[in-house]
């Protein structure tokens, strides 16, 4: 009875979905049941929940990134003097590696949705003072191609959900890509800042909504600001007054290889 064969394998996938709705709702990040508290702890398991790098103050108030010493000014890390970026602020919900390595690659490759209503609460937090006083939030735009062999912008999403929580305007389109550009994953940082240079443009029809306006771009990870900069002068040379960029994850050293 317990033989696999082509018959069995339907029956116990099929199963496998009906269990789906049965059992209690799964750890967004290692897919275990989350038994009875799903809800209260956000959608992580207890084993999940103290892997996720949570950044708090003190931090740079350019790159976001924590920093050793509490201070009653805004202080700016040694990274952000050295080279400052094209953005004003950029703020992440946590660091880019344990639990939130995880949450991001389920969100970005396995098309798992169902965590971001949570994502966008964590967003909101950590991004408080940057969407106060924002007019528009624009995710960073995927290009065609990886749009279509992925289906869905997940930067698109968050943005949404973000701004649908804080009341204010999303507009999707008001960056757009214009030219493929080659994954940045395992290239330098130099190689990044090349790769996204001149990748984007504000669309003629979009410029009323960009031109003095307060803007925070939304993505999913910021690795070494390369995109967020890219975007950033791409807005202000459109006219933007300010903008600020907000993401569940940053890559806080970077140095940090092979991302
Ligand atoms: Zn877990």
């Amino acid at each position: 009875m317990s033989e696999l064969h082509p018959a069995g394998e339907f029956f116990s996938r099929a199963t496998g979905k009906l269990v789906d709705f049965i059992l209690p709702p799964l750890c967004l990040a290692c897919r275990a049941p989350v038994q009875g508290q799903g809800g209260q702890i956000g959608g992580l398991c207890a084993k999940c929940w103290p892997r996720v790098d949570f950044i708090e103050p003190p931090r740079c108030d350019r790159l976001g990134i924590p920093l050793p010493f509490p201070s009653d000014a805004p202080m700016v890390s040694a990274a952000a003097l050295a080279d400052p970026p094209v953005y004003d602020r950029a703020r992440a919900v946590a660091r880019y590696d344990g639990a939130m390595r995880e949450l991001v690659h389920a969100l970005k490759y396995r098309d798992r949705h169902e965590g971001v209503k949570l994502f966008a609460r964590w967003m909101v937090h950590a991004g408080a003072d940057v969407l106060e006083g924002a007019d528009v939030i624009v995710p960073v735009p995927l290009a065609r191609t990886r749009l279509w062999g992925r289906r869905f912008n997940q930067a698109a999403l968050l943005a949404r959900a973000i701004g649908r929580a804080v009341n204010i305007a999303e507009t999707p389109f008001a960056l757009e890509r214009i030219r493929r550009t080659p994954s940045q994953v395992g290239l330098s940082a130099e190689q990044r800042r090349r790769n996204v240079a001149g990748a984007f443009r504000v669309p003629e029809r979009e410029r009323a909504q960009v031109a003095e306006r307060n803007i925070v771009i939304v993505d999913d990870v910021i690795t070494t600001g390369a995109t967020a900069n890219a975007c950033a002068r791409t807005l202000k040379r459109a006219g933007a007054a300010r903008v600020d960029v907000l993401a569940l994850a940053r890559v806080t050293d970077p140095l940090t290889p092979g991302l």
